[in-house]
């Protein structure tokens, strides 16, 4: 069975986990590593049991803690090349080149990689399966294409990125370069874009919705939720919010 969490997520730091039988993985991490430490714990785990770290790209919330995780425990990191050049601190324990091409496999888990539209070097996100069911992970991107649409369609979970409210984005504090960052082709997903996507996948199979990597500045999390509840045609008990404090527990997918 495969099941997933998040240690928190959001533009302070993103982190979560997958796991299938004896194989955990850890996408990204953008928590220092005392920081990682606890939140792994409150998720009843220890950085010891982790199996690999995978990164989506190099921005310092995804990226921040890779490296001292790597080290201290060991863990082999999975990147592109592209993020790997980008890296800040690019020592790791090992180095395995993601090849967005090619699908990997990590003990019980399959990982598919696709890239998507941000402004990072060579960005990407995972559709990851145990062969039973799939998860599809999909935040940092300023748009979605016909490849990612392909990508999400019938997943039976998705954590998808709500990161901003366009009227608050808009009328907010943030500098008008830093707005159209943002809501730039390669900024991030807003509500309204994430309750489009949803529109425009098959969601037959879809258990659990999580909206993430919601700005605290430029958006609520009544207005993702609302976003979501309206891209899967009404609310639903498997519709939840991860938080940059809290994160989300874990779920399962059968
Ligand atoms: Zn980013
Ligand atoms: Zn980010």
């Amino acid at each position: 069975m495969l099941r997933f969490a998040s240690l928190g997520s959001g533009s302070q730091g993103n982190a979560s986990l997958v796991e299938c039988g004896s194989t955990r993985i850890l996408i990204d991490c953008g928590f220092s590593l005392i920081e990682t430490e606890r939140r792994l714990q409150r998720l009843g785990c220890s950085a010891n049991s982790l199996s690999a770290i995978l990164v989506t790209h190099e921005h310092a919330d995804h990226a921040a803690g890779v490296g001292r995780l790597s080290r201290r425990y060991q863990l082999p990191v999975y990147l592109t090349v592209g993020s790997f050049n980008a890296m800040r601190d690019r020592q790791f324990a090992q180095t395995q080149f993601i090849n967005l091409k090619q699908k990997l496999t990590l003990g019980d888990l399959e990982i598919t990689p696709f890239s998507v539209h941000h402004d990072a070097r060579e960005p990407c996100q995972f559709i990851i399966s145990d062969g039973a069911a799939s998860l599809g992970i999909l935040t940092d991107t300023g748009s979605y294409t016909e490849d990612i649409l392909r990508h999400l369609d019938n997943v039976q979970g998705l954590m998808l990125e709500c990161n901003y409210e366009t009227e608050l984005l808009m009328q907010g504090s943030y500098p008008y370069l830093l707005k159209q960052r943002v809501s730039g082709a390669y900024g991030h997903l807003s509500n309204q874009q994430a309750l489009e996507l949803l529109k425009k996948i098959s969601i037959d199979r879809l258990q659990y919705l999580v909206g993430m990597h919601l700005s605290e500045v430029n958006n609520l999390p009544a207005h993702a939720y609302q976003a979501l509840c309206k891209g899967v045609g009404g609310e639903s008990e498997g519709i939840k919010l991860a938080s940059q404090q809290e994160g989300l527990g874990w779920h399962s997918l059968s």
